[in-house]
C-alpha cells in the first residue's frame, strides 16, 4: 500500500529537497530517512539499478534476513523508499553542476534541481587490464557468476582473486562448470574464514582447484575466450591454460567519474568526507553529502552502506533545517 507522501514533489522549475544519486543500500536507506523527514526526495537510480547486491546470490549477514537473495533485498528496499514517497527514476546521471544553488544534475538528457545531494553511486567491478580482456568481456570474460554461470555448464572456468567475491564466484560456478580453478596472486586468501571453509571443502571434493602465486597476464581468443596466459610469480614461468570462461573478482573501484572535479576525491577516486561538528557525511561542498561504497573503501558491507545512508540522510535533514524524524 502506498502511503501518503510525506513531502510534496516540487513543481516545474523547483528544486527537490534532496536528490540521491545511486540505488544500493546506502541510497535507498537514505531515501527512507529523508522521505520520513518530510524532504521531497528524488532517487536517480541508474539504468542498472540496485548496485552490487543485484549481482550476488545469497546474503547471509544482513540482520534479520539470513539467506535472502541480493536482488530480493534490493527490491524490498526500493519498495520501502517508494512507499514513503521517494520518486525513483532508472536513469544514469550524465553531468552535475555543483557550482551554485540549486545544484543541477542531468540524467537521461533531463535536468533536475536539488537543494541538497547525496552521492551514493557505490563501486564498479575492477578489471585486470591485461591484453585481450576488454574485447572478450561478455565472450567468456565476466565479473558476475550468479548472472553468467549457467552459460558455462560443463565447461572449464577460472576465477581470479582471493577475497570473498572470488570465493562466492567459485562456489556458484561449481554448480555448473565441469572444472573451476581459482587463480590467486598469493598463497593465502583474504576471504572470511567461513567462505574459505566452503571453498576448501569443494577443493577436497575435487570441484575446485587452486592455482597459487599466479597472475593472469593475457586472455586469448578471437570470438570467445579459449585460454589464459598465466604467470607463476615465484619462478616467472608462463603457461597457456585452456579455459572457456574467466570470472574476474579482484574488488571494486568507486563510481565517481561524473563527480571528478566537482567534489573532492581522494587519490583512489573515493569521495572524501569533510566532517564538521554538525555533519559527518558532508563533502567539501556544503549541501553535497556522501554515503556507502563510493566513500567507504574499508567496510563495504550492505549493512554499513545502509548505516552510512542513514547518517547522510540525517545530515541532509539537519542541513535543510527539517525535523529529524521520530524513530
Ligand atoms: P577484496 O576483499 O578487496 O579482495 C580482492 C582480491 O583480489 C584480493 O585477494 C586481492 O589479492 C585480489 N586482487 C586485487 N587486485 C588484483 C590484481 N590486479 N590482480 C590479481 N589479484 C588482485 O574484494 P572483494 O572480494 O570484492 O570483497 C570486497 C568486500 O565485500 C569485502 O569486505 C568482502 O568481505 C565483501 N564481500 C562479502 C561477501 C559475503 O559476505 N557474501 C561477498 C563478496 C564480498 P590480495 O589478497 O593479494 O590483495
Amino acid at each position: 500500500m502506498k502511503q501518503e507522501l510525506f513531502a510534496a514533489k516540487p513543481g516545474a522549475g523547483q528544486a527537490w529537497d534532496v536528490v540521491i544519486v545511486g540505488s544500493g543500500p546506502a541510497a535507498l536507506t537514505a531515501a527512507i530517512y529523508t522521505t520520513r523527514g518530510a524532504a521531497s526526495t528524488l532517487v536517480l537510480g541508474g539504468e542498472k539499478w540496485g548496485g552490487q547486491l543485484m549481482l550476488t546470490t545469497t546474503v547471509d549477514n544482513f540482520p534479520a534476513l539470513p539467506g535472502i537473495q541480493g536482488p530480493d533485498l534490493m527490491q524490498k528496499m526500493r519498495e520501502h523508499a517508494v512507499q514513503f514517497g521517494a520518486e525513483f527514476i532508472e536513469k544514469n546521471v550524465e553531468a552535475v553542476d555543483f557550482s551554485g544553488k540549486p545544484f543541477k544534475l542531468t540524467a537521461g538528457g533531463q535536468e533536475y534541481l536539488a537543494s541538497s545531494v547525496i552521492v551514493a553511486t557505490g563501486a564498479d567491478t575492477k578489471w585486470l587490464g591485461v591484453p585481450g580482456e576488454d574485447k572478450l568481456i561478455g565472450r567468456g570474460v565476466s565479473s558476475c557468476a550468479p548472472c553468467d554461470a549457467p552459460f558455462f555448464k560443463g565447461k572449464a572456468v577460472a576465477v581470479v582473486g582471493g577475497g570473498d567475491s572470488a570465493m562466492e564466484e567459485a562456489l556458484v560456478l561449481t554448480k555448473y562448470a565441469s572444472q573451476v580453478a581459482i587463480i590467486h596472486r598469493r598463497d593465502k586468501f583474504r576471504a572470511s574464514e567461513a567462505m574459505q571453509k566452503k571453498v576448501f571443502e569443494q577443493e577436497k571434493a575435487g570441484k575446485i582447484k587452486m592455482i597459487w602465486n599466479s597472475e593472469v597476464v593475457e586472455m586469448l581468443g578471437d570470438e570467445k575466450l579459449t585460454a589464459l596466459k598465466v604467470k607463476n610469480n615465484q619462478d616467472n614461468s608462463v603457461s597457456e591454460m585452456p579455459f572457456d570462461g574467466v570470472f574476474v573478482a579482484i574488488g571494486h573501484s568507486p563510481s565517481t567519474n561524473v563527480f571528478r572535479g566537482k567534489v573532492n576525491l581522494d587519490e583512489k577516486g573515493y569521495v572524501k568526507t569533510t566532517p564538521s561538528e554538525r555533519f559527518l557525511m558532508s563533502t567539501n561542498i556544503p549541501g553535497i553529502f556522501v554515503s556507502g561504497d563510493v566513500h567507504d573503501y574499508l567496510y563495504r558491507q550492505a549493512i554499513t552502506a545502509a548505516g552510512f545512508g542513514c547518517m547522510a540522510a540525517l545530515d541532509v535533514l539537519k542541513y535543510l533545517d527539517k525535523d529529524v524524524p521520530n524513530w
